[in-house]
């Protein structure tokens, strides 16, 4: 139970706390956390010597505080539940309460590098089976390893960023022609920010997963399908990806996640040793995607077949090293059924199945759509806890 108003009993009362960065009246980027329909400075906090640590709160980014680990993270979090529980701290801590309703909220990490996975089987195969028919659909590496590219770290924009629907050379029957996407998609993803760096040459192991993850965001990774079609053999996805990634404004910390974390799917055949993690662990992350207000698909993050445990170890084997604020995202979260998918290519069969919004029917995204992706996540005693948003819409091409 909290005092703050209100907060009991939302979807982001005091087990949940995401960490985010908001500006009011203009001000300096600050550090804060939610809490109900409110927003507890952080920053203010720190200054005012209610919350230890380390002066990373009074800084324009996570990055930071994420830096310090998690025992940090672990008191930090521990404190501001009693700051915000015990009435005993009510006078101090409520005049650094600011209504949700009167802040900025900014991009909340300083995003260092930016990887993609593709780990819902689901997913793989629906892409399989629309651009490659009567072949098998997942190709013969995919179950053996977790498959990813790298993204455009600055191209990271925070969730409500407009985003510009971009131009590129896409196929025709006449060759190649230069325009605006006419195929301007979406991808319903969970990123993991990391915060503890790992040393050049070291491997981090499956079981080190929660010493180096800070939290968790959902991602809309826009996808350009007619420029990544074109563009994307031999090397993999480039430009009809790095126009733009949307972020959720809130990080939630792993610790608010406690008691969402499932077993994952069954692994066959078996993975090879570094990528074995016991207990195989997923997340019960049930997103909605919301395309012009209409929720059109429920996308179960639970299904997916690569843990973010085996992302993270994948990443590394090579040795390449992790920097705080390294965002790898899961891949577009797809289930099994037509309404659990989570881009609009499957949603619509590759465009060959427009989908009806209102009055208007769909296929890929029109100039002034807006999407919208939320989640869920259970918490303690069968509560209920919430992901934040991912939000935009698409401006015409310039
Ligand atoms: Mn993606």
């Amino acid at each position: 139970m909290t005092w703050v108003t209100g907060a009991d009993g939302s979807p982001y009362g005091v087990t949940n706390l995401p960490y985010g960065v908001f500006r009011s009246d203009g001000g300096e980027p600050r550090i804060g956390v939610r809490i109900g329909s409110w927003v507890f400075d952080l920053a203010g906090a720190e200054a005012a010597d209610l919350v230890l640590a380390a002066g990373t709160l009074c800084r324009p980014t996570l990055n930071g505080f994420m830096a310090l680990g998690r025992p940090q993270w672990t008191s930090v979090r521990q404190r501001i539940t009693e700051l915000l529980t015990d009435p005993a701290h009510r006078a101090a801590v409520e005049p650094l309460l600011v209504p949700l309703a009167d802040v900025e909220l900014l991009l909340p990490v300083e995003v260092a590098d930016y990887v993609d996975f593709y780990s819902s089987e689901h997913h793989a195969s629906n892409v399989g089976q629309i651009f490659r028919p009567g072949q098998p659909p997942l190709l013969p590496n995919w179950k053996h390893l977790p498959i990813g590219y790298h993204g455009r770290a600055g191209t990271v924009v925070v969730s409500g960023t407009p985003v510009t629907r971009p131009t590129g050379q896409r196929a025709s029957a006449e060759g190649p022609v230069t325009g605006p996407s006419v195929r301007l998609d979406i991808e319903a993803e969970v990123g993991f920010v990391v915060g503890v760096p790992s040393t050049l040459g070291d491997r981090v192991s499956v079981d080190d997963f929660a010493d180096h993850v800070f939290g968790v965001v959902l991602v809309n990774d826009w996808s350009a399908r007619d420029i990544q079609a074109w563009e994307y053999q031999p090397l993999g996805p480039f430009l009809g990806k790095s126009f733009a990634t949307s972020v959720s404004a809130w990080v939630t910390p792993l610790d608010a996640l406690a008691d969402a974390f499932v077993p994952a799917p069954d692994q066959d055949p078996p993975v090879v040793d570094y990528l074995r993690d016991v207990p195989h662990l997923g997340l019960d992350l049930r997103l909605a995607v919301e395309w012009n207000g209409e929720r059109v698909s429920e996308p179960p993050f639970a299904t997916m077949y690569w843990t973010p445990a085996q992302q993270l170890a994948h990443l590394t084997v090579n040795g390449a090293s992790l920097r705080t604020g390294d965002l790898y995202a899961s891949g577009t979260v797809s289930g099994p059924d037509r309404g659990q998918v989570g881009s609009f290519l499957e949603l619509t069969w590759g465009g060959a199945e427009p989908v009806r919004l209102g009055a208007e029917t769909r296929t890929f995204l029109a100039d002034g759509d807006t999407v919208t992706i939320t989640a869920t996540a259970p918490g303690p005693d069968g509560t209920s806890i919430a992901l934040g948003e991912v939000t935009g819409t698409v401006r015409p091409a310039r």
